[in-house]
């Protein structure tokens, strides 16, 4: 955790907050903070400063606020992702929030196991648990989008067009001719598929909306491998 990431119910007064649970044990038992000590802390959604240790007590801390930065430029890309396995999505949306990635869209595919969409990780809080370690781990407050699509079809036809507009649509498919491009300077879509992989129909579905099927060479990855190197590789 290398900021501690607030929220309005944290604070006691227009420049203080008390926090006890997990943050405070992070404090406490990593930083070993005492009082006086300069914390790194940021507004969920909202700028970012220093946290000085005003009282420190067996089981709380509080913060006196200094907040005077903005958030880290996002990643001007939005991820569009056959749903994974639970443990998978874990690792991919902490990694994929902690990249800076701001929207992101979990989407049904031939080779998505159906029960994969009754896992109780997709519930709102768990899935913003995860991508709050991911802003804590990268010094980031604005907290990204998940949205689910469990139906491919209508999503393809009625939404994926307005949602890559004006970007750069990319399907990561290692069968794909062509090699992913580095170093865009345009906003991108990048569609990535099932541990399966996409089937015939869905990467001609999204070739004939304006993705271009790209590859990472002839290593297949895995799910939560191909996301960051993907990630990197594009920005
Ligand atoms: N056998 C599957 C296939 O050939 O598509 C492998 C699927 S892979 C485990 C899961 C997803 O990661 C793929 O659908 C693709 O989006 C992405 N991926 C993995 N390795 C890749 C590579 N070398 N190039 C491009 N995309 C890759």
């Amino acid at each position: 955790m290398n900021l501690l990431l607030l929220s309005e119910e944290d604070f006691t007064g227009a420049n203080c907050v008390q926090l006890q649970g997990r943050r405070f044990k992070h404090v406490a038992e990593v930083h070993r903070a005492s009082v006086g000590d300069l914390l790194s802390v940021g507004l969920l959604n909202g700028p970012l400063g220093k946290g000085r240790v005003t009282t420190l007590t067996s089981g709380s801390i509080t913060l006196e606020l200094h907040l005077d930065q903005l958030p880290p430029a996002p990643l001007p890309v939005t991820l569009v992702l056959a749903l994974p396995r639970p443990k998978v999505l874990k690792r991919v949306l902490i990694a994929a929030s902690s990249m800076g990635v701001k929207k992101i869209f979990l989407i049904n595919s031939f080779r998505v196991e159906k029960s994969f969409w009754k896992s109780p990780l997709l519930g709102r809080e768990q899935m913003d648990e995860f991508l709050t370690l991911g802003l804590e781990q990268a010094k980031d407050t604005v907290m990204p989008e998940v949205h689910l699509r469990p139906l491919f079809k209508p999503f393809a036809e009625d939404e994926l067009p307005a949602v890559i507009k004006d970007t750069l649509a990319l399907v990561a498919h290692p069968a794909a001719e062509e090699r992913c491009p580095r170093g865009l300077t345009q906003p991108a879509t990048l569609a990535i598929g099932p541990e399966g992989g996409f089937i015939p129909y869905e990467i001609e579905k999204l070739a004939f909306i304006g993705f271009r099927p790209v590859s990472l060479g002839q290593r297949t990855l895995r799910v939560e491998t191909v996301v960051p190197a993907l990630l990197s590789k594009l920005f």
